[in-house]
Protein backbone atom coordinates (compact mmCIF):
# COMPACT_ATOMS: atom_id res chain seq x y z
CA UNK A 1 0.00 0.00 0.00
CA UNK A 2 1.16 3.54 -1.10
CA UNK A 3 -1.77 6.06 -0.03
CA UNK A 4 0.40 7.51 2.78
CA UNK A 5 3.23 8.21 0.68
CA UNK A 6 3.79 10.77 -1.30
CA UNK A 7 4.35 10.37 -4.90
CA UNK A 8 3.74 13.62 -6.61
CA UNK A 9 6.97 15.81 -6.17
CA UNK A 10 7.03 18.74 -3.76
CA UNK A 11 5.96 21.92 -5.70
CA UNK A 12 9.36 23.35 -6.29
CA UNK A 13 10.91 26.66 -5.89
CA UNK A 14 12.58 28.22 -9.34
CA UNK A 15 15.17 30.53 -7.11
CA UNK A 16 17.89 28.98 -5.24
CA UNK A 17 17.54 29.36 -0.81
CA UNK A 18 20.64 32.16 -0.76
CA UNK A 19 19.00 34.03 -3.39
CA UNK A 20 15.09 34.44 -2.22
CA UNK A 21 16.11 36.05 1.03
CA UNK A 22 16.85 40.06 0.71
CA UNK A 23 20.26 41.33 1.27
CA UNK A 24 19.81 43.62 3.58
CA UNK A 25 23.44 43.33 5.05
CA UNK A 26 25.51 45.84 4.86
CA UNK A 27 23.42 48.27 3.40
CA UNK A 28 22.81 50.04 6.85
CA UNK A 29 24.67 51.71 9.39
CA UNK A 30 24.41 52.98 13.21
CA UNK A 31 25.02 55.95 14.22
CA UNK A 32 27.30 55.46 17.28
CA UNK A 33 26.13 58.97 18.78
CA UNK A 34 21.90 59.12 18.74
CA UNK A 35 21.48 55.35 17.63
CA UNK A 36 19.83 55.67 14.82
CA UNK A 37 19.43 53.41 12.03
CA UNK A 38 21.02 55.06 8.62
CA UNK A 39 20.73 54.04 5.41
CA UNK A 40 24.36 53.84 4.03
CA UNK A 41 23.83 55.68 0.70
CA UNK A 42 22.21 58.96 2.86
CA UNK A 43 25.02 58.94 4.93
CA UNK A 44 27.20 58.99 1.92
CA UNK A 45 25.89 61.35 -0.02
CA UNK A 46 25.54 63.55 3.50
CA UNK A 47 29.34 63.65 3.35
CA UNK A 48 29.96 60.82 6.36
CA UNK A 49 27.61 63.01 8.71
CA UNK A 50 24.68 61.90 10.54
CA UNK A 51 21.62 63.32 9.15
CA UNK A 52 20.01 63.10 12.74
CA UNK A 53 22.45 64.51 15.09
CA UNK A 54 25.41 65.75 12.73
CA UNK A 55 27.23 63.30 14.30
CA UNK A 56 31.03 63.30 11.72
CA UNK A 57 32.20 59.63 11.01
CA UNK A 58 35.30 59.78 9.78
CA UNK A 59 35.45 60.85 5.49
CA UNK A 60 38.11 58.85 3.66
CA UNK A 61 40.86 61.08 2.03
CA UNK A 62 39.79 61.00 -1.56
CA UNK A 63 36.20 61.69 -1.06
CA UNK A 64 38.10 64.91 1.81
CA UNK A 65 39.33 66.26 -1.70
CA UNK A 66 36.24 65.97 -3.43
CA UNK A 67 34.61 67.90 -0.57
CA UNK A 68 37.38 70.81 -0.41
CA UNK A 69 38.68 71.01 -3.66
CA UNK A 70 36.67 72.03 -7.13
CA UNK A 71 35.20 69.71 -9.60
CA UNK A 72 37.47 67.24 -8.16
CA UNK A 73 39.73 68.56 -10.98
CA UNK A 74 42.97 68.07 -8.96
CA UNK A 75 46.66 66.72 -9.93
CA UNK A 76 47.78 63.79 -7.28
CA UNK A 77 51.86 64.30 -6.42
CA UNK A 78 54.20 62.11 -5.34
CA UNK A 79 51.87 58.80 -5.20
CA UNK A 80 54.64 56.53 -5.86
CA UNK A 81 56.31 56.77 -2.99
CA UNK A 82 55.94 53.58 -0.65
CA UNK A 83 57.79 52.63 2.48
CA UNK A 84 60.29 50.25 2.34
CA UNK A 85 60.40 48.91 5.50
CA UNK A 86 63.44 49.87 6.30
CA UNK A 87 63.43 48.05 10.40
CA UNK A 88 62.25 44.51 8.71
CA UNK A 89 59.31 45.36 11.32
CA UNK A 90 57.29 42.35 12.49
CA UNK A 91 54.93 42.47 15.36
CA UNK A 92 51.66 39.99 14.97
CA UNK A 93 51.90 40.12 11.45
CA UNK A 94 55.08 41.47 9.78
CA UNK A 95 54.64 45.38 8.20
CA UNK A 96 55.50 44.51 4.73
CA UNK A 97 52.00 42.46 5.04
CA UNK A 98 50.38 45.04 6.83
CA UNK A 99 51.58 47.97 3.86
CA UNK A 100 50.66 45.26 1.04
CA UNK A 101 46.81 44.83 2.75
CA UNK A 102 46.56 48.35 3.31
CA UNK A 103 47.76 49.25 -0.26
CA UNK A 104 45.19 46.22 -1.82
CA UNK A 105 42.20 47.40 -0.02
CA UNK A 106 42.67 51.47 -0.45
CA UNK A 107 44.61 51.84 -3.42
CA UNK A 108 46.99 54.12 -2.35
CA UNK A 109 50.82 53.70 -1.23
CA UNK A 110 50.52 55.52 2.02
CA UNK A 111 48.62 57.04 4.44
CA UNK A 112 48.35 60.33 2.37
CA UNK A 113 47.42 61.74 -0.39
CA UNK A 114 48.66 65.42 -2.07
CA UNK A 115 46.64 67.21 -4.49
CA UNK A 116 47.19 70.28 -5.71
CA UNK A 117 43.62 71.86 -7.11
CA UNK A 118 41.50 74.79 -6.12
CA UNK A 119 39.24 75.74 -3.35
CA UNK A 120 36.90 78.21 -5.14
CA UNK A 121 38.82 79.23 -7.77
CA UNK A 122 42.09 79.85 -5.82
CA UNK A 123 45.18 77.32 -6.28
CA UNK A 124 45.95 75.51 -3.00
CA UNK A 125 48.37 72.66 -2.33
CA UNK A 126 46.09 69.80 -0.09
CA UNK A 127 47.33 66.78 1.71
CA UNK A 128 43.85 64.70 2.79
CA UNK A 129 45.24 61.81 5.19
CA UNK A 130 43.44 58.31 5.21
CA UNK A 131 43.03 56.81 8.71
CA UNK A 132 42.03 53.41 7.20
CA UNK A 133 45.88 53.18 6.37
CA UNK A 134 47.62 51.31 9.47
CA UNK A 135 45.34 54.37 11.21
CA UNK A 136 46.74 57.21 9.53
CA UNK A 137 50.39 56.78 11.07
CA UNK A 138 52.77 58.97 10.01
CA UNK A 139 55.95 56.98 8.49
CA UNK A 140 58.99 58.12 6.10
CA UNK A 141 56.28 58.51 3.33
CA UNK A 142 53.91 60.86 5.54
CA UNK A 143 56.74 62.72 6.70
CA UNK A 144 58.45 63.13 3.22
CA UNK A 145 55.26 63.98 1.02
CA UNK A 146 53.61 66.35 3.90
CA UNK A 147 57.06 67.92 3.42
CA UNK A 148 57.13 67.82 -0.65
CA UNK A 149 53.83 69.44 -0.44
CA UNK A 150 55.22 72.13 1.90
CA UNK A 151 58.17 73.12 -0.61
CA UNK A 152 55.70 72.54 -3.36
CA UNK A 153 53.50 75.35 -1.51
CA UNK A 154 56.52 77.34 -0.66
CA UNK A 155 57.76 77.61 -4.61
CA UNK A 156 54.63 78.42 -6.02
CA UNK A 157 53.57 80.97 -2.93
CA UNK A 158 50.23 78.83 -3.14
CA UNK A 159 48.38 78.19 0.65
CA UNK A 160 48.33 74.78 1.83
CA UNK A 161 46.09 73.24 3.68
CA UNK A 162 46.77 69.66 6.12
CA UNK A 163 44.02 67.42 6.63
CA UNK A 164 44.72 65.14 9.72
CA UNK A 165 43.57 61.81 11.00
CA UNK A 166 46.09 60.10 12.26
CA UNK A 167 46.90 57.50 15.30
CA UNK A 168 50.27 59.20 15.21
CA UNK A 169 54.16 58.17 14.54
CA UNK A 170 54.11 55.16 12.84
CA UNK A 171 55.73 52.99 15.14
CA UNK A 172 57.00 49.94 12.65
CA UNK A 173 59.18 52.35 11.64
CA UNK A 174 60.79 53.47 15.04
CA UNK A 175 62.60 56.21 15.20
CA UNK A 176 62.50 57.18 11.58
CA UNK A 177 58.93 58.11 12.19
CA UNK A 178 59.65 60.32 15.00
CA UNK A 179 62.03 62.18 12.71
CA UNK A 180 59.66 63.28 10.25
CA UNK A 181 58.31 65.65 13.32
CA UNK A 182 61.18 67.73 12.88
CA UNK A 183 61.14 67.33 9.27
CA UNK A 184 57.81 68.34 8.46
CA UNK A 185 57.78 71.77 11.08
CA UNK A 186 61.26 72.53 9.95
CA UNK A 187 59.73 72.80 6.46
CA UNK A 188 56.42 74.59 7.27
CA UNK A 189 59.00 76.87 9.54
CA UNK A 190 60.21 78.15 6.18
CA UNK A 191 57.01 78.27 4.95
CA UNK A 192 56.16 80.75 7.86
CA UNK A 193 59.28 82.98 7.02
CA UNK A 194 57.80 83.32 3.60
CA UNK A 195 54.58 84.04 4.74
CA UNK A 196 52.64 81.66 2.82
CA UNK A 197 49.56 80.37 4.65
CA UNK A 198 49.36 77.48 6.69
CA UNK A 199 45.91 76.20 7.66
CA UNK A 200 45.36 72.64 9.52
CA UNK A 201 42.37 71.00 9.87
CA UNK A 202 42.60 68.35 12.61
CA UNK A 203 39.60 65.71 12.31
CA UNK A 204 38.87 62.63 14.01
CA UNK A 205 41.19 61.54 15.70
CA UNK A 206 44.75 63.54 15.27
CA UNK A 207 46.30 62.25 17.93
CA UNK A 208 50.36 61.44 18.54
CA UNK A 209 53.22 62.72 16.68
CA UNK A 210 50.78 64.65 14.02
CA UNK A 211 49.41 66.61 16.49
CA UNK A 212 52.64 66.81 17.65
CA UNK A 213 53.88 68.52 14.30
CA UNK A 214 52.20 69.77 11.72
CA UNK A 215 48.47 69.54 12.97
CA UNK A 216 49.23 71.95 15.19
CA UNK A 217 51.36 74.54 13.53
CA UNK A 218 48.96 76.19 11.27
CA UNK A 219 48.27 79.56 10.76
CA UNK A 220 44.69 78.36 11.52
CA UNK A 221 44.20 75.37 13.45
CA UNK A 222 40.79 73.83 12.92
CA UNK A 223 38.93 70.63 13.60
CA UNK A 224 35.86 68.91 12.76
CA UNK A 225 32.80 68.87 15.82
CA UNK A 226 33.53 66.10 18.14
CA UNK A 227 36.56 64.85 16.79
CA UNK A 228 39.37 63.33 19.24
CA UNK A 229 42.33 65.47 19.22
CA UNK A 230 45.02 64.82 21.77
CA UNK A 231 48.88 64.01 22.42
CA UNK A 232 48.45 60.61 24.77
CA UNK A 233 45.47 58.91 24.96
CA UNK A 234 43.01 59.44 27.89
CA UNK A 235 44.40 56.16 30.19
CA UNK A 236 47.82 57.19 30.17
CA UNK A 237 47.38 60.60 31.32
CA UNK A 238 45.23 59.57 34.31
CA UNK A 239 47.51 56.56 35.40
CA UNK A 240 49.97 59.35 35.26
CA UNK A 241 48.79 62.48 36.70
CA UNK A 242 46.47 60.00 38.98
CA UNK A 243 43.65 62.42 38.39
CA UNK A 244 39.89 62.06 37.01
CA UNK A 245 39.95 63.74 33.35
CA UNK A 246 37.24 66.20 32.90
CA UNK A 247 34.61 65.96 31.26
CA UNK A 248 34.55 65.89 27.11
CA UNK A 249 38.77 66.21 27.56
CA UNK A 250 40.99 65.64 24.49
CA UNK A 251 37.21 66.57 21.73
CA UNK A 252 37.74 69.54 19.71
CA UNK A 253 35.05 71.60 21.66
CA UNK A 254 36.91 71.21 24.80
CA UNK A 255 40.49 72.02 23.06
CA UNK A 256 38.63 75.37 21.34
CA UNK A 257 37.56 76.61 25.18
CA UNK A 258 41.22 76.17 26.25
CA UNK A 259 42.68 77.78 23.50
CA UNK A 260 43.98 75.10 21.49
CA UNK A 261 41.79 75.79 18.48
CA UNK A 262 40.87 78.62 16.25
CA UNK A 263 37.24 77.48 15.01
CA UNK A 264 35.67 73.98 15.27
CA UNK A 265 33.83 73.72 11.83
CA UNK A 266 31.02 71.76 10.60
CA UNK A 267 31.80 69.60 7.45
CA UNK A 268 29.02 71.15 5.40
CA UNK A 269 30.88 74.66 6.74
CA UNK A 270 34.48 73.85 6.14
CA UNK A 271 34.55 74.94 2.03
CA UNK A 272 33.06 78.02 2.62
CA UNK A 273 34.96 78.61 5.94
CA UNK A 274 38.01 77.92 4.47
CA UNK A 275 37.53 79.87 1.41
CA UNK A 276 36.94 83.06 3.54
CA UNK A 277 39.62 82.90 5.34
CA UNK A 278 41.86 82.85 2.60
CA UNK A 279 40.49 85.62 1.03
CA UNK A 280 41.55 87.15 4.86
CA UNK A 281 45.02 85.70 4.60
CA UNK A 282 45.96 86.48 0.68
CA UNK A 283 44.34 89.85 0.92
CA UNK A 284 46.40 92.83 -0.07
CA UNK A 285 48.11 94.65 2.64
ZN1 LIG B 1 23.32 60.30 14.70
Amino acid sequence: MTWFKREKKPIENPTPVEERRVRTEGLWTKCSSCRAIIWKKDLETNWEVCPKCDHHFRLGARRRLELLLDDEEWIEHDGELASSDPLHFSDTKPYAQRLQDARHKLGMNDAVITAEGRLNGRPVICCSMEFGFIGGSMGAVVGEKVTRATERSLAQKHPLIVVSSSGGARMMEGAISLMQLAKTSAALARLDDARVPFISILTDPTTGGVTASYAMLGDLNVAEPGALIGFAGPRVIEQTIRQKLPEGFQTAEFLLEHGFLDAVISRKELKPYLSQALDFFLQPS
